[in-house]
């Protein structure tokens, strides 16, 4: 399909889990738990006729409690959360004479060809887990303790991007106790699907809000959809954290936009604090050869293998590599974190509550059994 021109992930092939979610919602033994990626909200209009970089983050939310799902969170709560451990990662790193660059470990794209591709550098990918699977970890854990559920009758289903999330979620190592955290992906495209098979008339929805206390999100979460969105996400963190000073704007300019490699460099403490990043595994390879060569140091990388990042990715509305869809979109996502009283994921209070209740500290023991992750050498393709 037309995955083989844009999708880093050509080689694999497309499962439809559309059967299988309504199997589940029709199972009176289930909790059916849903959550949607950052840049699904800014696609899935177009399947109904509207412009590129609409956003439809109400409707969509509608849609999902009119299909029937029992709970509708959202996975940008956990990208804040990402943040909130993947900052604390960087800053334990920076100030402990740890591996650098640290490298955004959010792409399951570009995770499984670093792993066959880069085997001798494993040890620069954050070892923290996608957001999405943070999400289903906390879900079946906190989420189930505060339902007063059962984890096994918990049903973790993700609206993603991505047809490479639905890979990532059978990887054995992400789940907790012989449960998955994830238990099935949708794509954007598999979500509409769903809508029409409903009979829901998308276009005429009243906006709804996310439930909680999974569901709320700061700005520094939505704009992991768009290439150079994690790291700036983790900046505005890692910035505060580091300068105890309050950051006043927020807005990284230098590394938006759909240039393939973008760089910048951030005065942190008097330390010149060096950051790249790409997107698309052809501009990825380049970057990080010169990185294993010496001839390139950063602090801070991000790589993400859909061209313009997730709102480019695999599972989206056939973009066809039209670069002006792709800047819609990602316009759509910065308009959603200009739109947001919040703008940094360490100021998101439910993901505070989530710590004082539940984690501990950031990068914590508890963090780190559920939110963290390892790599594996594989065989050069
Ligand atoms: Fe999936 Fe986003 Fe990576 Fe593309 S860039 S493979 S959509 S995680």
């Amino acid at each position: 399909g037309q995955c083989l021109s844009v999708c880093p992930t050509a080689a694999l092939t497309e499962v439809n889990n559309v059967s299988k979610v309504w199997d589940a919602l029709n199972d009176e033994d289930k909790v059916v738990v849903v959550q949607t990626a950052p840049a699904v909200r800014v696609a899935l209009g177009e399947e109904f006729g509207m412009d590129p970089g609409s956003v439809v983050t109400g409707k969509m939310v509608a849609s999902l409690k009119n299909i029937g799902f029992d709970k509708v969170f959202d996975t940008d709560f956990a990208a804040d959360l990402t943040i909130m451990e993947e900052a604390s990662e960087f800053v334990h790193r920076l100030e402990h004479g740890g591996k650098l660059p640290i490298l955004t470990s959010c792409c399951p794209g570009w995770v499984k060809f670093f792993e066959h591709q880069f085997s001798d550098m494993l040890d620069i990918p954050s070892s923290c887990k996608s957001p999405h699977e943070m999400f289903g970890a906390v879900a079946k854990t906190y989420l189930a303790q505060k339902m007063d559920i059962d984890p096994e009758k918990m049903v973790v289903i993700s609206v993603m991007p991505c047809v490479a999330k639905k890979y990532e979620a059978a990887r054995p190592e992400l789940g907790h106790g012989g449960t998955k955290d994830v238990d099935l992906v949708i794509t954007t495209r598999e979500l509409a699907q769903m809508i029409r098979e409903a009979g829901i008339d998308f276009n005429t929805l009243e906006n709804q809000d996310f439930d909680n206390p999974l569901g709320e999100s700061t700005g520094a979460s939505v704009i992991f959809g768009a290439t150079g969105g994690v790291i700036e996400a983790a900046l505005r963190t890692a910035y505060e954290w580091l300068t105890k000073e309050t950051l006043e704007n927020v807005e990284f300019e230098a590394l938006r936009g759909i240039e393939g490699t973008k760089e910048a460099t951030v005065n942190i403490n008097g330390q010149d604090i060096k950051i790249a990043v790409t997107h698309g595994l052809g501009n990825a390879r380049a970057l990080l050869e010169k990185i294993r060569a010496g001839e390139a140091e950063y602090h801070a990388i991000e790589i993400m293998a859909c061209p313009g990042g997730c709102i480019g990715g695999g599972g989206q509305p056939y973009h066809h590599g039209n670069l002006d869809i792709l800047k819609k979109r990602i316009e759509g996502i910065y308009s959603e974190d200009r739109s947001k009283t919040l703008r940094k994921s360490h100021e998101n209070p439910m993901i505070k509550k989530l710590y004082e209740e539940y984690l501990g500290e950031p990068y914590g023991e508890k963090a780190h059994e559920l939110l963290h992750t390892h790599y594996v050498a594989r065989q050069k393709m």
